[in-house]
């Protein structure tokens, strides 16, 4: 079990999501306050969670979910078969509403849930690292729109006395998980799982959602406090699985 210094006072948008809740946990098992923004009602059994139903696309909403925070953990994200309108509205404007009221709020540390995608061309990367630019052109809206709203994260960086930082991860799995390893087990039993691409040799990142979790915590505690923190974004991937 680790234990991290951290601010008390914490948000975390999409708090009723897979990585959300893995955050939400480990910020209670340490003692914090959270505060759970989300579009979806949750937590009605956990009276440790204050929750705010709200949509990032209307600013009231976020201005609630804001009052007396030290830290926000902006996990939330339309899933990437949203229509593009929908990812730009909430990655994008949303992102912007949410670190203008953060500043506004006395924020003082904002960690983005970005993702490995952002720097990602349509050609095969192996051991990428943080020097890798984004490219000018990216895939599709969700790609373009959370390289975005990293950029957004990362700029604020200073401003009203906020650090931030963003974390990528890669597909993510672990208990919780409703979209990836249940959309594959449920592919193999159709037997769906018969067709290869190319050899059947390519590899791809995966990171546990403990590891993801944890990658953000320790953001929240280094920000700030350790050099080469403020401003960066981190992949994140597996060692050795966080015990959770
Ligand atoms: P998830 O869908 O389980 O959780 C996202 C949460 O955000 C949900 O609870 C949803 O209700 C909430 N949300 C969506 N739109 C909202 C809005 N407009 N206002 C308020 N809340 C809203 O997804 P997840 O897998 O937990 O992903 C969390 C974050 O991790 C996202 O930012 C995603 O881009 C990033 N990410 C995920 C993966 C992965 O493999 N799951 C990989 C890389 C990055």
């Amino acid at each position: 079990r680790f234990k991290y210094d951290l601010p008390n006072r914490a948000l975390v948008t999409g708090g009723n999501g897979f990585v959300g809740r893995r955050i939400v946990a480990m910020l209670l098992e340490q003692g914090c306050d959270v505060t759970v923004f989300d579009i979806t009602k949750g937590f009605e059994d956990e009276p440790r969670v204050k929750m705010v139903v709200g949509n990032l696309v209307e600013t009231a909403d976020i201005a609630k979910a804001v009052e007396g925070i030290e830290v926000v953990y902006h996990v939330a994200a339309p899933h990437a078969s949203h229509p593009p309108a929908v990812q730009f509205a909430v990655n994008v404007t949303g992102t912007r509403a949410l670190l203008q009221a953060s500043a506004a709020a006395g924020v003082k540390k904002f960690v983005f849930t970005s993702s490995a995608s952002v720097v990602y061309e349509g050609e095969n990367q192996a051991g990428v690292d943080e020097s890798t630019p984004i490219p000018t052109a990216s895939l599709d809206s969700y790609t373009k729109t959370k390289a975005d709203a990293e950029a957004l994260v990362l700029a604020a960086n200073g401003q009203h006395g906020m650090h931030t930082a963003a974390i990528r991860p890669h597909g993510i799995f672990g208990p919780g998980d409703r979209q990836f390893f249940p959309v594959l087990v449920e592919s193999a039993r159709k037997g769906k799982t018969k067709y290869a691409l190319g050899e059947g040799r390519n590899v791809a990142d995966f990171t546990f959602v403990g590891n993801v979790a944890h990658a953000h915590l320790l953001a929240a505690e280094k920000l700030g406090r350790v050099p080469g923190v403020d401003g960066q974004a981190f992949f994140v991937t597996n060692d050795a699985p966080v015990p959770f």
